[in-house]
């Protein structure tokens, strides 16, 4: 470590010191099953939003937490593994975990890393060093975390608290919590999608952009990929570079979509107030949000722009993929392509009972078309799937009773975007995001153990001065 780093550890450790206060601890232990500790708040999923949520715990006194990750350390996210652009695409400047601590910025570390010179001369982030910044933001902050632990169910325990059963290399453990929090990434809700006309095709043949692509057996061959955002993009770029034959990438659209809608929303009153509108203005926004799909930015378009063997396709959804001898066989309104092998940059959907850790409540969770019909122009069966949350993140019941335990799971992930807003999954709006829900968090423990605190309260007898008795004229006490 250089000198400028060990520095910046020491100013961190200063201006969270500065700033801690009230540093009270607020919170009693709890025993869970078969008495063992139970935890106040479990976070599941250690990327960027998993360690910004466990430090805005921390810095409220929320200590007695953990945050699991299924992955191995420094391998979170999808910065080291399916994250195929050589930058960020948010600019720079766009803060993050550090919850507003400016020792704590990637800029920061930035600087100390690699000099202010370096810092302003810098275009995007790099991905791999804004992978390394989120460690040394771990690290520093001395988020408590395990990696190679996956979180495969969650059940109602008794006096209202979740057990978590988790798949560890050495077998299953069981955690008790009282809250807690699924930052689980882009899919943590659902998953990736493949298009259903491409569904039947193997594995083989047809992946989607987040699985591991071996881009090296491309060489030579005729790629299509399917989509036309940022991630669509990266995959074709990465195909080309590696020296596909030719690259078409398909894009359902007539033209294609080059507005960023998340640049637009990027103002503290709607990353703040957003949640505080009616369902029909949340509904609306998100959906033309959403609905739109995020812009890519010129240098990712630039990088297969460049490559006279890449070919876009507008206005060309695939409506028909049949297996060949030769490969595969693609229909579009505007013709039939061959390809050797296919890539979908198509996004997420909401599959909750595909997720092994929602299981038990799946078929209860509420979703925005139990609780808004839109009007008919502004229809959006795959956005009618997307959680219906509470103000504080977490899940509503479809049908009130029959899992009242999932008030205590929150979800901080895209699956929140329709009812927060930019939210979980982007760095854009970390620095408001994760403060509402640790809000959330700390107001609804501090509200279960009001019992406790008008007991402590009642006996706080601890004297602020010592004063003297007061004695009358005759020397008696009044
Ligand atoms: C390719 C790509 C590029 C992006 N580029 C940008 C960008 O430039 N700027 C920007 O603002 N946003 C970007 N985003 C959006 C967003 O910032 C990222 O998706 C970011 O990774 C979200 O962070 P997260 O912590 O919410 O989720 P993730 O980083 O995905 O972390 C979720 C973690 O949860 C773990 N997990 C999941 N399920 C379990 C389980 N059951 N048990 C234990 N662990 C579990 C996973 O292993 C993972 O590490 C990008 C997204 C993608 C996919």
């Amino acid at each position: 470590m250089n000198d400028a780093l060990i520095a910046l550890e020491a100013r961190v450790r200063a201006d969270l010191a500065r700033t801690a206060h009230p540093d009270a601890a607020w919170l009693a232990p709890r025993l869970g099953q078969d008495g063992r500790p139970a935890l106040d708040v479990l976070v599941v999923g250690g990327g960027q939003s998993g360690l910004a949520t466990a430090f805005g715990l921390m810095r409220s006194q929320v200590t007695n937490i953990l945050v699991l990750d299924k992955s191995e350390e420094g391998y979170e996210g999808p910065w080291l593994t399916y994250a195929r652009m050589h930058t960020l695409r948010s600019p720079k400047a766009f803060t993050g975990p550090d919850l507003d601590i400016p020792s704590l910025t990637y800029q920061s570390w930035h600087e100390a890393r690699f000099g202010e010179d370096d810092w302003r001369n810098l275009d995007l982030i790099p991905r791999g060093l804004w992978a390394e910044y989120l460690l040394w933001f771990r690290r520093v902050v001395g988020v408590p975390m395990r990696n190679g632990c996956e979180v495969v169910e969650i059940l109602p325990e008794a006096d209202g608290l979740l057990t978590a059963k988790v798949q560890t290399a050495a077998g299953m453990e069981i955690v008790s919590a009282r809250k807690i929090v699924l930052a689980t990434g882009q899919e943590g809700m659902g998953d990736w999608t493949i298009p259903e006309p491409l569904s039947h095709l193997p594995s083989s043949l047809c992946v989607h952009a987040a699985q591991p692509i071996d881009f090296d057996r491309l060489r030579g061959k005729q790629v299509a990929v399917i989509g036309a955002g940022a991630a669509a993009f990266d995959n074709a770029a990465e195909a080309l570079e590696a020296g596909a034959a030719e690259v078409h990438l398909f894009c359902r659209r007539a033209e294609i979509q080059v507005i960023q809608p998340y640049r637009w929303l990027t103002f503290r009153g709607f990353l703040r107030h957003f949640c505080d509108l009616d369902d029909a203005w949340r509904w609306r926004f998100m959906r033309a949000v959403l609905e739109m799909r995020e812009g890519f930015p010129q240098a990712t378009y630039d990088r297969c722009a460049r490559h006279a063997n890449f070919h876009r396709h507008d206005g060309a959804p695939i409506e028909a993929a049949k297996e060949t001898d030769h490969g595969i066989e693609l229909r579009t309104p505007r013709g039939v392509f061959s390809a050797d092998f296919v890539i979908c940059g198509t996004g997420v959907d909401m599959n909750f009972s595909g997720r092994a850790e929602l299981r038990n409540c799946a078929a209860n969770i509420a979703i925005w078309a139990d609780r808004y019909q839109p009007p008919a122009d502004e229809r959006s069966p795959r956005l009618g799937r997307f959680p219906y949350l509470a103000d504080d993140y977490a899940l509503m019941e479809r049908i009130a009773g029959e899992t009242p335990w999932i008030a205590d799971i929150h979800v901080f992930a895209i699956a929140s975007t329709m009812s927060f807003g930019a939210s979980g999954s982007s760095i854009n709006a970390m620095t408001t995001a994760v403060p509402k829900l640790v809000h959330g968090l700390t107001r609804s423990l501090f509200r279960a153990d009001i019992e406790r605190h008008w007991a402590s309260f009642k006996a706080y007898d601890v004297p602020q001065a010592i004063v003297e008795r007061q004695t009358s004229a005759a020397g008696e006490e009044p």
